[in-house]
């Protein structure tokens, strides 16, 4: 019903067409390229300019156009070269005025200028008209309003009784999606039309010309005459508005009771997105003017229909990244799949309009909603790996047709997405989202097809009441995945595959962990067990030689205070010999437990060597390490170490820090310091000089 160029026939049985014609309500005048000589014009030619087709042929362009306008039009075709325009023209021929417009356009076999009356339109009112519509075209937010606005606004310009917009589908089927009708006209809202109904020549010519006009189909055609021996021009590919129906659209918009139709392209990104179409049961002339001003509405409502589509898409994106950034936030924890599917699982389902949701890797399925089942899943991902190798998206609407799925047992799903997310150890692990079907019930015009059930038409009245009607139910199919959904998914999968490996490696961080605490454990007990005496447990002579340097070292910094006593135990021989060497070893553990009891935390005690043991008090001048000396002396004097029937007694050495003091020399002092002690008759404190 849309189409006026089904044509059916060869091309080259339709090239050698002689004479052409055109359709009455214009007149065609080809010109050479240099727009000096008049190869062909219409028969029908004087009733327009005043001037028969044959003085045309004999006398040139300027006879039809005159000199101005002549070179005009010249101009227009030198300058943009194959671009066509509108010129309008006003002449003189006798008595006679004539006012018409010229639309022209460059072809291979030369200038094509297509003439039509102007009418004596109030360009005023018109102008006020296509403004309201703009204006309400403009305020429309959504497509539905603003396509129903479009009809009606077109309708109201052109009067026809039914104005649509059809829209195509990937398939090139067309279904009505808006439609503004008379009250008695029968609606065509939802009917689907065969993609064979739009060849794929007929839509790359509303790509060329968006516009094309049939007042009356039972308007007998105007010859065309030529001059010379020149050869037709084939309007067939000519981009001529004027062109005659073939033999089969008018049969075909005789069938639905057509008889006046308009017709123009809506362009999208790719191509024509669909068509608006006016009908009329009866001749129906709209004059240039309105045409030229619904056309005006269709590029208008066309740069908003993509505004707000853009614009859904838009906060479809939004959504996917507030459902990324809700991810990424709630990441701190560090999910695995399966609990990543059990949080957003729901979410992800209403993202993407899916019925179920998996994670599907090898010998590993997480999923959520309705799935197929487990061994159902494994087969699945095993044909993806051998079928899909590329790192996009794989998906069908259909399953059930699809090669790569058809013999699956998927259940309720008809749609899947699956996208690959390559994971830690190169394995590929996939999301894959599962939609149920969608029934649908389609209301086909056109030829009976197999699975078709003829509908009788209902209601009343004009317009398609001889066109067959075919229902289809749709079954197996779910609805499309779109290209930004597709993309959402292709997103969501990269940042589970992110999570995942930071999940995985979160996890050997944390082993890692573990084990390096195990190894400092371990080496604390290594460098305690290399820093004690195994006998008694204070610091060994190589501690304590470390802790003297460091001790040193803030004395010599600082200025800090630090006294070295040096004990020795009396006649210890003499107690190993008479008690032996284990009890000698028991007074050693107590004395050593002794001193370390007696001391401030920031004192150190360690064992020199045999029964000597050194302490360090740091901060302690030489009259407090001699403090400290005296009564360390006391505690080991009145010390009862349990089997020893004398008890013990040390001899005490004690050495201050001086500026230059090296560990050695103040070791060596406190050494003399003890001996003297020894001489003077033991159990003694000395300090060094
Ligand atoms: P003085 O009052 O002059 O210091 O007399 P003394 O007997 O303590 O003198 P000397 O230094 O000759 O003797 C120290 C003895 O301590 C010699 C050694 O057998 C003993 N001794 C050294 N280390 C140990 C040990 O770990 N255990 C025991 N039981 N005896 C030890
Ligand atoms: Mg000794
Ligand atoms: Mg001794």
């Amino acid at each position: 019903m849309l189409i006026l160029d089904r044509d059916d026939r060869p091309l080259a049985q339709t090239a050698s067409l002689s004479p052409p014609e055109i359709q009455p309500h214009g007149a065609l005048l080809v010109l050479d390229a240099a727009c000096s000589t008049v190869l062909q014009a219409s028969e029908n030619l004087n009733d327009f300019t005043g001037v028969t087709p044959e003085v045309a042929i004999a006398n040139g362009p300027k006879a039809v156009l005159g000199r101005s306008t002549l070179q005009r039009l010249q101009r227009v075709i030198q300058g943009n070269g194959d671009v066509g325009g509108t010129l309008r023209v006003k002449r003189k021929v006798g008595q006679l005025s004539f006012r018409f417009q010229l639309e022209a356009s460059l072809q291979e076999e030369g200038v094509l200028l297509e003439v039509e009356r102007v009418g004596t339109l109030n360009q005023r009112n018109l102008l006020a008209d296509v403004n309201a519509w703009i204006r309400r075209l403009a305020d429309a937010n959504h497509v539905d309003a603003l396509l129903a606005c479009l009809t009606q606004g077109v309708k109201q310009l052109t009067g026809y009784e039914r104005v649509v917009v059809c829209a195509f589908d990937a398939e090139g089927h067309g279904a009505v999606v808006s439609e503004s009708v008379d009250h008695d006209v029968r609606p065509l809202l939802g009917m689907r039309f065969p993609s064979r109904d739009f060849p794929p020549d007929v839509r790359q010519r509303f790509d060329v010309l968006p516009l094309r006009y049939v007042p009356d189909i039972q308007a007998p055609g105007v010859s065309i005459i030529a001059g010379g021996e020149a050869a037709f021009l084939d309007l067939r590919h000519a981009a001529g508005g004027l062109r005659e129906l073939s033999v089969e659209q008018r049969q075909y918009l005789k069938r639905m009771g057509v008889e006046s139709v308009l017709t123009m392209a809506i362009r999208g990104d790719s191509g024509v997105w669909g068509l608006l179409v006016g009908q009329a049961g009866q001749a129906h002339h709209v004059v240039p003017e309105i045409r030229d001003a619904a056309m005006g509405l269709v590029q208008m409502a066309t740069q908003r229909l993509f505004l707000l589509k853009a614009r859904a898409e838009a906060r479809y994106r939004q959504r996917v990244q507030d459902s990324r950034d809700l991810l990424a936030s709630q990441h701190a924890g560090l999910l695995t799949p399966a609990e990543l599917l059990v949080r957003h699982g729901d979410d992800w389902l209403a993202l993407f309009r899916a019925s179920g949701v998996a994670l599907v890797s090898p010998g590993v399925q997480e999923t959520r909603g309705e799935v197929p089942s487990h061994h159902q899943l494994a087969l699945f991902r095993e044909r993806l790996e051998r079928g899909h190798q590329h790192g996009g998206p794989w998906y069908t609407d259909s399953a059930s047709e699809d090669p790569l799925t058809k013999d699956l047992e998927l259940g309720s799903a008809c749609g899947v997405l699956a996208v690959p997310m390559l994971t830690a150890g190169n394995i590929r692990r996939w999301l894959m989202l599962f939609r149920a079907e969608l029934r649908q019930s389609h209301t086909w015009a056109g030829m009976p097809e197999t699975g078709k059930l003829a509908v009788e038409p209902s209601g009343s009245s004009r317009l398609l009441e001889r066109h067959q009607v075919w229902r289809e139910e749709v079954r197996g199919h779910s609805e499309e995945w779109e290209r930004v959904e597709r993309l959402a998914a292709m997103d969501l999968a990269e940042d589970l595959a992110v999570m995942e490996s930071a999940e995985e490696i979160s996890h050997l961080n944390a082993r890692l962990q573990r084990k390096s605490e195990r190894l400092k454990e371990a080496n604390a007990r290594l460098l305690e067990l290399a820093h004690r005496d195994s006998l008694t447990g204070v610091a060994n002579r190589y501690r304590i030689e470390q802790l003297m340097e460091e001790e040193l070292a803030a004395a010599d910094r600082y200025g800090r205070p630090l006294s070295v006593l040096l004990l020795d135990v009396d006649h210890f021989k003499h107690i190993n010999d008479t008690q032996g060497h284990d009890l000698g070893d028991q007074a050693l553990v107590a004395l050593a437990e002794e001193l370390t009891r007696t001391l401030r935390s920031c004192d150190y005690v360690g064992r020199w060597g045999g029964e000597e043991f050194i302490v360090l008090a740091t901060s302690s001048d030489r009259v407090a390490g001699e403090g400290l000396a005296r009564r360390l002396r006391e505690r080991v004097e009145a010390l009862e170490v349990p089997g020893l029937p004398h008890g013990l007694t040390v001899s005490i050495g004690v050495a201050s820090w001086r500026k230059g003091d090296s560990r050695k020399g103040l070791v060596q002092r406190a050494d003399e310091a003890m001996y003297q002690a020894k001489s003077a008759g033991r159990n003694r404190v000395r300090l060094a000089t």
